[in-house]
């Protein structure tokens, strides 16, 4: 086979290589941020229950001040019941005294409402915090991970592309730069095989059989007509 040919079937090979870590080194990055947004939600939850609890709190305090601004308002008017001269205002101070008790069971029943949501608050905040330290601890490992896997993809391209300058060194270098064109122009693939059925590996267009016997014989640079890539034949 010519040497031009075998060595763009190489520089095919070493392009295929880059281009498979480039993808990884691309992939890899949405891992990590998939795992950040999910501690991140987390943490929100975290700090959303955490107002909901405070608003709970303060609501309860707030309540606890009218039951016993209730029951200072009883025990004043229950005194004053001691000194009570007439019927009216008897009666008139009892109806205070029942209106405030009767305010301070609706009350309580309400406090008991806000502290069941406190305790399932409570649970909800416990569990979210667990998770979110657990998601942020496994944010951090897989991160620090996959860092290093990306710098020893990187090491790997470089590696990878000086090889490729060097063996470029070895074509004219006018057809190492159409070579480059079609890599950057046809998804990655410069070299197409001629495949059994007769159709180029590239774009899957029927070869004349021409150009079938030129690509077979190997001694020159043929082109497919249809993608214009470098067709070789087969291993
Ligand atoms: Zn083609």
């Amino acid at each position: 086979m010519l040497k031009e040919l075998t060595i763009l079937k190489q520089l095919q090979d070493l392009d295929d290589n880059i281009l498979r870590n480039k993808k990884e080194i691309d992939r890899l990055p949405k891992i990590v941020q998939d795992l950040h947004e999910k501690y991140s939600s987390e943490k929100e939850s975290v700090k959303n229950i955490t107002q909901r609890l405070e608003q709970n709190l303060a609501s309860q305090r707030k309540l606890e001040l009218d039951i016993s601004s209730n029951n200072q308002d009883i025990n004043k008017y229950e005194n004053q019941l001691l000194s009570v001269k007439t019927n009216k205002e008897y009666k008139a101070l009892n109806s205070e005294i029942t209106h405030r008790k009767e305010r301070n069971v609706e009350i309580e029943e309400k406090l008991i409402e806000f502290m069941e949501e406190e305790s399932v608050l409570r649970e909800e905040k416990n569990k979210f915090e667990e998770l979110y330290q657990k998601d942020q601890k496994l944010f951090e490992e897989e991160k620090a991970k996959i860092d290093k896997q990306i710098q020893e993809l990187e090491k790997k391209v470089s590696t990878l592309e000086a090889e490729k300058d060097n063996l470029a060194k070895e074509i004219p270098e006018l057809l190492y730069r159409k070579y480059q064109r079609l890599i950057e122009h046809n998804n990655g693939k410069a070299v197409a095989t001629l495949l059994k059925n007769g159709t180029c590996s590239g774009c899957h267009f029927t070869v004349r059989p021409q150009i079938m016997v030129e690509v077979s014989k190997g001694d020159k640079i043929i082109i497919c007509e249809n993608c214009s890539r470098i067709i070789v034949a087969p291993e």
